[in-house]
């Protein structure tokens, strides 16, 4: 019997409402911050989980969770499937929680039916994928990958001044996993299912998205400085109002935006005025612009514009251009898209192929083994919205597409 058939949509389903009560918001959301105590609380819950069913349960430097169900020949590497437990302060329900509980549910019905693969499966939890709380964005999956060194992370701050590494340190003490930790070594593949986050494939009505590879994106540094002066004495002419020019530049940079056929997405998502007093121009502004584009040409070159508009349209206060990330467009090798396009076809499941708008732990694990990504709809598109929603039918034929993929690939 394929495994598919003993994947429970009520099972799952109350897995994922489960995950949902650790920070659970009034609105119906989560705020579970990487490495805070609601996070915490997510992580023991699935820790929990493991031990009552017997897997072996480990953590890594950077507090990352596996959870191994181990297969005929354990020397062998293991298929990685997953996502990440962490949300944004007002986030769904669903963004990555539904990764990590698809995965878990695998292991339940493998178990439930008694099927042995021949490679282990590891589903992973990986710490900080968010990026809101410390930046950047999938540091647990970067420092696994390699693409930053633990010593590298630990003394990022959060918005509280609070060090990462103190944090992880918290974190790893209430998890209690001190001796079990994972032997470094590369998975096999890595098959990442997520909420889409996008409305596409809710507006064509198609069940399983298809990731192929993922848009670039950058992140953009803003300071403009003026000069502080008295709201009630300091006249037009000699005012240097930081707010004001910086209100100039997002106009002028979003005209920058304005393509066409509406691919480029441009956001700034952080504005900081200082000092913040209602009877004080303002001396500094501070934003942060996040722009993301398919075409590497396209985005180099949106992303380069940004200083010289700046400069142009900063008026009498000076302005300083920091780029903080970019990352070019990719796309994943054939070997785990294949496998998922196969899945969803014997199990006569349509789907869409499609690149992934948002950034994901995927683009870090695509650097070191071959990747793949199943979408499944969420309700209007919305997502790190509190109003975040899935169906239980769409969680379950996802979890189902991820299943057989997964065994497939353990087979291999
Ligand atoms: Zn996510």
């Amino acid at each position: 019997m394929g495994i598919e058939t003993a994947i429970s949509e009520s099972r799952l389903w109350t897995l994922l409402m489960e995950l949902a009560r650790y920070g659970a918001t009034p609105n119906g959301g989560v705020n579970r911050q990487a490495l805070s105590s609601a996070e915490l609380g997510a992580r023991r819950y699935m820790i929990a989980w493991a031990k009552e069913r017997n897997f072996g349960v480990t953590t890594d430097g950077i507090g990352n969770i596996f959870v191994r169900r181990n297969g005929t020949d354990n020397s062998l590497a293991p298929v990685l499937t997953g996502s990440h437990l962490d949300s944004q302060p007002t986030g769904g329900k669903f963004d990555g929680s539904y990764g990590v509980a698809a995965s878990m549910e695998i292991l339940a019905a493998l178990d439930e039916l008694g099927i042995s693969t021949r490679r282990p499966i590891e589903v992973v939890s990986w710490t900080n994928e968010e990026g809101c709380r410390f930046f950047p964005a999938c540091i647990g999956s970067g420092v696994f990958a390699g693409a930053f060194s633990l010593d590298s992370v630990l003394p990022l701050m959060d918005p509280d001044g609070i060090k990462l590494g103190d944090a992880l340190a918290a974190t790893m003490k209430g998890m209690d996993l001190d001796a079990a930790v994972r032997p470094a070594s590369k998975p096999h593949c890595y098959i990442e299912a997520h909420i889409e986050q996008g409305p596409l494939l809710e507006l064509a009505n198609i069940p399983i998205g298809v990731v192929t590879g993922f848009q670039g994106g950058c992140r953009i540094k803003v300071e403009v400085t003026g000069q502080e002066g008295h709201s009630g004495t300091t006249p037009r002419r000699t005012r240097k109002d930081a707010l004001f020019s910086a209100v100039e530049i997002i106009s002028a940079l979003k005209q920058v935006a304005q393509d066409q056929d509406d691919i480029l997405r441009f956001t700034v998502g952080r504005f900081e005025v200082f000092p913040g007093s209602p009877n004080t121009v303002p001396g500094r502004v501070v934003f942060v612009i996040d722009m993301r584009h398919p075409d590497n040409t396209v985005l180099r070159s949106k992303a380069d514009e940004v200083q010289q508009v700046a400069m142009a349209s900063a008026g009498s206060c000076s302005v300083d251009v920091m780029e903080m990330s970019y990352r070019p467009p990719s796309g994943f090798q054939p070997a785990v898209i294949d496998a998922i396009r196969q899945s969803a076809a014997a199990l006569g499941v349509t789907h869409l192929e499609m690149t992934s708008g948002a950034g994901h732990d995927a683009v870090q694990l695509d650097k070191i083994c071959p990747t793949g990504m199943i979408f499944i709809p969420c309700w209007r598109g919305l997502s790190h919205n509190e109003a975040e929603s899935i169906t239980p039918e769409a969680s379950a034929i996802g979890a189902r597409v991820l299943a057989r993929t997964v065994v497939v690939l353990a087979d291999r």
